[in-house]
């Protein structure tokens, strides 16, 4: 399932609905073609308990499976380059 595209009268895009699976914050809309998550600064590596957990810090963090983060997912609109200085 890929995300749906949800289109106007004429045919412009006005919003995406993320299928099941995919990067909830599509919502947002894509970010730049080829771009992931991974290179994001929003997208952090939280220790605890000896695991690590792959999150957005702009979706609500749980603390739980429900806001895992995968960062091979495509960007979303709200992506914002990782730097050398923001690593
Ligand atoms: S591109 Fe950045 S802001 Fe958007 S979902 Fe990925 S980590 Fe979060």
């Amino acid at each position: 399932m890929v995300a749906k595209i949800v289109r106007g009268w004429d045919g412009a895009p006005i919003g995406i609905v993320p299928a099941k699976g995919e990067n909830p914050m599509l919502v947002f809309g894509y970010g730049p073609d080829g771009a992931t998550c991974k290179d994001c600064v929003h997208f952090v590596r939280l220790r605890y308990h000896d695991q690590t957990y792959r999150k957005c810090n702009l979706r609500k963090i749980t603390h739980g499976k429900a806001s895992d983060h995968k960062a091979a997912w495509p960007a979303c609109k709200r992506y914002e380059a990782r730097t050398e200085a923001a690593q």
